[in-house]
C-alpha cells in the first residue's frame, strides 16, 4: 500500500488526490488530505464569490471526491507554523503533496496603505466568504464611495457584491454579519480603476458584461480614459477575450447609465496609477492617482498629472502571491515552490516524497479547471516514484498519531456536523445554508467542543 498526504483540500488537493486513486498503475493508494481549517474546499469555499452559486456547486464535485473509500479527509491540521512540520508528516506517510494555495495579496507599495478602512481585497472576500480569519475584520462600509484597484476578476467580485443589494445576497451563504454589514452599507459608488488601458484589463468578458446586469446598480465609464487607448476605437486586433471586453465597455459608453438616485453606480476607471492613499483622522479618505498613457510599448507611462477619487474604503485587487510554506524550499521572485514536473526540488535536486500542485506549484493563474492537468502532472510523477517511496514502512493509522502529538483533526463526519450546523443557522434566519465565519463555532459545530 501507498499512504499519501496532499496538504490542502483546494481544487488542486482534490484533484491530486482524484488522480492518485483513479489509476490501475499503482494498486491500493491510500490519500490523506489534511487542511489547516475544519473545512474543505480551499477557495471554491472561500473565495469565489458567494453570488456565482453555478461555481460554488463545483463543491459537489470536489466533495463525491473526498468521499472516495480510498481518500479521507483531515481537517483543522495546520502542516508547519502551529501544527505539524514538513518533516514529521514525512515519517506517517511514504510521499507527501503540498497544494497550499497562493492567496496572499500584493501591496500596491503606496504611502496611507496601512491607513483604516484600506484594505487587500483577499481580506473583504474573506469576510465575506467567512474565513475564519477574518472573522474579525470590520468593514467600514458607512462612507459614499469605494474604490477598487484593480481590473482583474477578483477586482470585479469585489465591485459587485458592494454594489449588490442585501435581497441579492440574502439567497447566499453569506454570513449573516456580512450580510448585515452590506445591508446598512451607506456606499454609493463603487469606483473600479486600472492603471492600463480597456484593452489590457484582465477581467474575463462574461464577469465585466455581469456588472451591467445587477439590479441595483449602473455602470458608467469616462469618455475621456477610453480615447486614452488606442485599441479601444479599433479592437478588431486584439485576442478574443480583450476584444470581447472592448466590445462590452463600448456598448455602456454609448449607452450612459439613465441617472437614477435609487440606484449604487459603478465606475469604470484606466490609465490612473495610485500613487498615494488620503487619510483624515487616521482613516481613508480619497486615493490620489497619477494619470498614465501608453508608452507604445504596450506598457504606460506617468503623465505627471494627478486627481484624486474620495474614499472611505480602498481594496486592492492587483494580485495574489504565494507565501513560503514552512520547511520547504521557496522561489520568492515566481512566489511558488521550485519543482520539475511536481517534485519539490531541493538545491536543485528532487527531494524524496515531496510534491507539489495547483497555485503553490505554478503561481495564482488559471480557473479552477486549470488545477486538474497540473495535479495529473503532479499525480504522474508520485507514481513513477511509487516503487522507491514504497520501501519505508509508514504508520497503519497516521491520524492517530497526529493526534497523539497533539493534534485536533476534524475528519469527514465533523465536516458533515458543521455542513448540518450551517443548514440548521440557516432555517433559523429563514435562509439557506449560512456559514459559520469564526474558528470556535466551528469547532464546536464539528464536534470538537
Ligand atoms: C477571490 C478569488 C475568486 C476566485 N473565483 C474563481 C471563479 O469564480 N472561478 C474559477 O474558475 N476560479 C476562481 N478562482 C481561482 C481558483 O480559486 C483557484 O484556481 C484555485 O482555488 C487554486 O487551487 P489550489 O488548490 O491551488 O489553492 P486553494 O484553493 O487556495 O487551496 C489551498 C488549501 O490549502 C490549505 N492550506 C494552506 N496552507 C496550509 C497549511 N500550511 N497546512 C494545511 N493546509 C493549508 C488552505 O486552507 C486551502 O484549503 C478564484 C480565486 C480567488 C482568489
Amino acid at each position: 500500500m501507498l499512504r499519501v498526504a496532499v496538504v490542502g483540500s483546494g481544487p488542486s488537493g482534490v484533484y491530486t488526490a482524484q488522480s492518485l486513486v483513479e489509476q490501475t498503475l499503482v494498486p491500493d493508494v491510500r490519500v490523506d488530505v489534511l487542511d489547516r481549517l475544519p473545512c474543505p474546499y480551499g477557495l471554491v469555499r472561500y473565495g469565489v464569490a458567494p453570488d456565482h452559486e453555478k461555481i460554488k456547486s463545483l463543491q459537489n464535485n470536489l466533495r463525491a471526491v473526498l468521499e472516495h473509500e480510498r481518500i479521507g479527509f483531515v481537517g483543522n491540521v495546520p502542516v508547519g507554523a502551529g501544527g505539524v512540520s514538513p518533516e514529521r508528516l514525512l515519517e506517517l506517510y511514504h510521499a507527501v503533496v503540498y497544494c497550499v494555495g497562493a492567496a496572499r495579496d500584493r501591496r500596491l507599495g503606496v504611502p496611507g496603505e496601512d491607513l483604516a478602512g484600506s484594505f487587500s481585497a483577499t481580506d473583504f472576500v474573506s469576510w465575506y466568504s467567512a474565513h475564519p480569519d477574518a472573522s474579525a475584520f470590520g468593514f467600514a462600509l458607512d462612507g459614499r464611495s469605494a474604490v477598487v484597484v484593480g481590473v482583474g476578476n477578483v477586482a470585479v467580485d469585489v465591485t459587485r457584491v458592494l454594489a449588490r443589494g442585501p435581497e441579492e445576497l440574502r439567497p447566499t451563504d453569506v454570513p449573516q454579519s456580512a450580510l448585515g454589514a452590506l445591508a446598512a452599507s451607506g456606499v454609493r459608488e463603487v469606483h473600479m480603476v486600472g492603471r492600463r488601458g480597456p484593452s489590457q484589463a484582465r477581467f474575463t468578458t462574461k464577469e465585466l458584461r455581469e456588472l451591467g446586469t445587477l439590479p441595483s446598480a449602473r455602470v458608467g465609464v469616462e469618455p475621456a480614459d477610453l480615447a486614452l487607448d488606442p485599441a479601444y476605437a479599433d479592437p478588431s486586433g486584439l485576442p478574443a477575450v480583450n476584444r470581447r471586453n472592448v466590445e462590452v465597455i463600448r456598448e455602456w459608453a454609448a449607452a450612459p447609465p439613465v441617472p437614477d438616485p435609487a440606484a449604487r453606480s459603478i465606475r469604470l476607471r484606466f490609465f490612473l496609477r495610485p500613487v498615494e492613499i488620503l487619510g483624515e483622522g487616521g482613516r481613508v479618505a480619497a486615493v490620489r492617482f497619477e494619470r498614465t498613457e501608453p508608452d507604445g510599448a504596450g506598457g504606460v507611462r506617468g503623465t505627471g498629472r494627478y486627481e484624486e477619487i474620495a474614499a472611505g474604503l480602498v481594496l486592492r485587487a492587483v494580485g495574489y502571491r504565494g507565501a513560503p510554506p514552512e520547511g520547504l524550499p521557496f522561489d520568492p521572485v515566481r512566489g511558488t515552490v521550485p519543482h520539475a514536473a511536481g517534485r519539490v526540488l531541493r538545491d536543485g535536486a528532487p527531494s524524496r516524497g515531496e510534491y507539489v500542485s495547483g497555485w503553490i506549484k505554478r503561481g495564482p493563474s488559471g480557473v479552477i479547471g486549470t488545477n486538474r492537468p497540473c495535479a495529473k502532472e503532479t499525480a504522474a510523477s508520485l507514481l513513477r516514484d511509487a516503487p522507491l517511496l514504497a520501501r519505508r514502512t509508514v504508520p497503519d493509522d497516521p491520524v492517530a498519531v497526529l493526534r497523539a502529538w497533539g493534534l485536533r483533526p476534524v475528519e469527514w463526519p465533523g465536516w458533515l456536523s458543521i455542513e448540518e450546523a450551517e443548514a440548521a443557522l440557516g432555517r433559523t434566519l429563514g435562509r439557506g445554508p449560512v456559514k459559520i465565519p469564526d474558528w470556535p463555532g466551528l469547532l464546536a459545530a464539528a464536534g470538537g467542543g
